[in-house]
């Protein structure tokens, strides 16, 4: 928890989003001002401070993660503390008092880390391992069936098999849907395989027909295909490169004419939408002033609307959100944390008092949840 947000009286951060959220109301922010230009000095304190208030109960996030035991190495950059290491393969009451503390109601979890399904070589291996993953997260949501819930892990090395383990999840298992780490590797280690590819048709016709979401969660690119980030590591993964390699397969997807033949599909995109929302116009305007054009039938946006979801996680910033409102949708915006590489705590301080509507604040935070996963 970090505690800079938890101070008593008002937060500088919060007087300053509060001081937006009155600019929006006011129509400012709409009509193109600045509210940096015209908002009060946000060094200043209110006069009147009020306390913080209790987080906003009932939320259900989507992008939640767990790993296996002894599968997060101690120089795993992305968890750089030894509590984060426990945190991701803590299933049970410490998770649940996070949650308790931030107002969430309900987690889908999923498994994430640098030894995730898609890193796996051997397509046996794969299978067992999925089957493996997605038993031992069974075991233990079961013991908390209304704060809990599972996203299965899936081989997607082999499509056949991919569809049986999500069939079986779904069916036996009781679980939401399937979460993806990205493209993946088969037989070599530098191989990069999209789901785009028309060995997969006939998967997404599974996805389909069980009518749940399929979540495409970033990875790092392969070490091989790294060259545009040489000397810079730090650009390579979470901070920009996962939405680079995740922007890129969802509009592979998109492009690909997957939505034309399957037009009830449901893909989750964390993150605000990986950068699409923002760019989504331009991609549109350019093919149609080019004439390199993608299969589908549609224009682009058109399936971002459509067959597409977008969840918060990892990205607690109001501008980006009302961005990604503007372009897709209320109803197509879904809160989440991606605890624990990040905060319950900061997520919950930043949506909570957001400058949006109240209905849309509630359909974000558990209404299209519901809606999306029947729950
Ligand atoms: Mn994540």
């Amino acid at each position: 928890m970090t505690n800079i947000h938890h101070q008593g009286g008002i937060t500088r951060r919060g007087f300053f989003e509060r001081s937006a959220g009155a600019l929006a109301t006011a129509g400012l922010l709409a009509g193109g001002v600045d509210a940096s230009e015209v908002a009060p000095d946000p060094e200043k304190k209110l006069d009147m401070a009020t306390p913080d208030s209790a987080p906003t109960p009932g939320k259900i996030a989507l992008e939640e993660h767990f790993a296996l035991p002894g599968t997060i190495p101690d120089n795993y950059t992305s968890l750089p503390t030894p509590e984060s290491r426990r945190q991701i393969q803590d299933l049970g009451s410490g998770r649940i008092a996070e949650m308790d503390r931030s107002g969430l109601e309900l987690c889908i979890l999923s498994e994430s880390g640098p030894a995730s399904i898609q890193t796996v070589l051997k397509t046996s291996e794969a299978v067992d391992r999925s089957r493996r993953s997605n038993d031992y997260l069974v075991e233990h949501v079961a013991k908390y069936p209304k704060r809990l819930k599972g996203f299965a892990a899936l081989p997607m090395q082999d499509p056949q098999a991919a569809a049986q383990e999500l069939t079986r999840c779904i069916k036996e298992l009781g679980f939401c849907g399937a979460l993806v780490n990205g493209f993946t590797q088969i037989n070599e280690a530098d191989s990069a395989v999209f789901y785009d590819l028309p060995q997969y048709w006939p998967f997404w016709a599974t996805v389909q027909q069980l009518d749940v979401p399929f979540y495409l969660h970033p990875r790092f690119p392969l070490a091989t295909r790294q060259q545009a980030y040489e000397g810079h590591a730090w650009i390579a993964g979470s901070a920009w490169g996962f939405a680079v390699e995740t922007s890129i397969h969802a509009l592979r997807l998109m492009g690909s004419g997957l939505f034309d033949e399957y037009p009830k599909l449901k893909v989750i995109l964390g993150h605000l939408g990986e950068g699409l929302p923002f760019g989504i116009w331009r991609v549109d305007h350019r093919i149609s002033r080019t004439s390199v054009r993608p299969k589908a039938k549609l224009p682009i946006a058109h399936y971002l609307r459509e067959n597409f979801y977008i969840t918060t996680s990892g990205a607690f910033r109001t501008q980006a959100l009302t961005d990604v409102i503007m372009e897709v949708g209320a109803d197509r915006v879904l809160y989440s944390v991606d605890y624990p590489y990040e905060d319950m705590g900061e997520a919950t301080e930043w949506f909570d008092k957001a400058p949006i509507s109240e209905p849309d604040r509630v359909k974000i935070a558990c209404g299209n949840a519901r809606q999306l996963l029947r729950l």
